[in-house]
């Protein structure tokens, strides 16, 4: 049996920890704090506790890096039964696939992409199906700008609309689901609703309860330095940022070249500032800067034990609308039949679609999350290091340039926290920039050579 200290070590140690506030739901021992960097791990309430085997045991099976069953085992569980249901190994489980948006209301216009999210939480309250939504909101806490919150009517929805690119913890409103009887429903990333899938399996309060999860994709998390460094960019010192809209649709471009919209103080007057990502160093999801390392380790695209599943429709048909457009992977069969209802009264507009497109949607993360890993973990087990069993298997074998970018990726993820933190010491943006750009530039370097080698490729193999 484990003891707490060397679980503790496996998960938070190795950064294999995903921050979701899952232990310290377990136990009162546990709480959840930023650490130094911006990201969330769960410490303890005082230095000395002492945990029985029994609780160990449970924080074991309640994190997703160290549980017996894995995102598979679970979604079997929840929908293999579900009638006209289909497996695919990458979207896992589904009864109805769509492309598209909202018509009803304002849900696009407030959404980060269709607004199908707040559009699903707010039919499911409607037609009673929940009393209440958690979900991510603006925090009035000082050291932090969003949280998880729980709504209960549309307004409060509507509230909460929006992608937020920052972390947040769902310990505080798990325990009060505990507390307040209701029926909610949950927006979580994959690793949020997979743990909280673990949570339900160990206690028959939040399985009850929690009635519906609604997942989101999720490319990585970022830390809170993220946005301060986007901030930083526009003129908004470290602290002085009040909020950020990290996806503002610009009308004049396709849907994935958005913006952000910044409220902040610069020399004593409170300032709004709207900045084209492509403008702001860090807007490179591939580099991944203030990732969150755990992220690496997830082999969970599609959020697969959500009842349904949301992203961004990034594919040419569809982003060249600015307005933002869904992928939507339904599983539940109420929120199917919410959907379908919806269509027939000309509330959304969507396209049935197949494996095929939704798959293209995500294609680059697949590549990453799923492909590749198994070089992470390749490199992990090549040099002992413990970590978390995946349902990918380790291998090397990727090409020598992907190799390469994944290496480089690491680099620019494990070196970020301290350039960051040595630059807010000395006031200094451009000491971080100066600094991270000799990495950038080589993983742009790689990117220039892979194009290469493609094109070789392509013209070998026309002879
Ligand atoms: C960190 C992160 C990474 C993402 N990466 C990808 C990606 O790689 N590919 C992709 O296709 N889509 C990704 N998404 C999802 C995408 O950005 C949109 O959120 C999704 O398409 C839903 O859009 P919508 O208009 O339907 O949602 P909206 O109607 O705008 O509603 C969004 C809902 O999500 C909740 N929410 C916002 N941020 C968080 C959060 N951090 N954790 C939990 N709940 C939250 C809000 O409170 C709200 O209820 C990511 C989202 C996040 C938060």
């Amino acid at each position: 049996m484990s003891s707490f200290k060397t679980i503790y070590q496996e998960v938070v140690g190795n950064q294999y920890d995903f921050g979701t506030g899952t232990w310290a739901v377990d136990s009162d021992k546990i709480e959840m704090k930023l650490d130094q960097y911006g990201a969330y791990h769960p410490y303890l309430t005082e230095p000395n506790w002492n945990f029985t085997d029994e609780e160990v045991e449970l924080f074991k099976q309640t994190c997703l890096s160290t549980s017996t069953k894995n995102e598979s085992d679970i979604a079997k569980s929840l929908f293999d039964q579900v009638s006209n249901i289909k497996y695919n190994p990458q979207l896992g489980y589904y009864c109805g696939l769509y492309i598209g948006h909202v018509l009803e209301g304002n849900y696009r216009k407030n959404g980060s992409s269709g607004g199908f999210v707040t559009w699903i939480c707010s039919q499911l309250l409607r037609h009673d199906y929940i009393d209440a939504v958690i979900h991510v909101k603006k925090s009035e806490q000082p050291d932090k700008l969003f949280e998880y919150d729980i709504s209960r009517d549309e307004s409060g929805l509507n509230d909460g609309a929006k992608t937020k690119y920052y972390p947040v913890e769902y310990s505080e409103v798990i325990k009060t689901v505990k507390e307040v009887p209701g029926r909610y429903a949950v927006v979580g990333l994959p690793s949020y609703i997979m743990e909280l899938r673990l949570l339900a399996d160990q206690d028959p309060i939040i399985k009850d309860r929690l009635r519906f999860m609604i997942g989101l994709v999720c490319g990585h998390q970022k830390t809170t330095k993220f946005a301060e460094f986007l901030a930083w960019q526009c003129g908004i010192k470290p602290g002085d940022l009040k909020t950020i809209n990290f996806r503002k649709k610009q009308e004049d471009s396709p849907a994935s070249k958005y913006a952000i919209e910044l409220v902040g103080t610069i020399d004593g007057e409170e300032r709004t500032i709207v900045k084209k990502m492509s403008e702001l160093v860090g807007g490179n999801w591939g580099q991944g800067m203030f990732k969150i390392r755990a992220s690496d380790f997830t082999d969970d695209v599609m959020n697969e034990t959500a009842d349904v599943t949301l992203g961004d429709a990034w594919l040419p048909e569809y982003t060249t609308d600015s307005k933002g457009n869904n992928i939507v992977i339904v599983r539940h069969p109420v929120i199917k039949k919410l959907i379908e209802d919806a269509i027939g009264n000309h509330l959304l507009q969507v396209d049935r679609s197949d494996e095929d497109t939704i798959f293209r949607s995500q294609s680059s993360h697949f590549r990453h999350t799923q492909n590749e890993l198994s070089y992470r973990l390749y490199c992990k087990d090549k040099s002992q290091d413990w970590r978390p069993q995946k349902r990918i298997v380790a291998s090397k074998n990727i090409s020598m340039i992907r190799r390469r970018i994944q290496d480089k990726r690491a680099e620019i993820c494990l070196q970020t926290p301290t350039l960051y933190q040595k630059a807010v010491e000395q006031h200094s943006l451009k000491y971080f920039i100066k600094e991270i750009t000799p990495l950038t530039n080589s993983y742009k370097n790689l990117y220039r050579m892979q194009r290469i080698e493609n094109k070789l490729h392509r013209i070998l193999s026309k002879k």
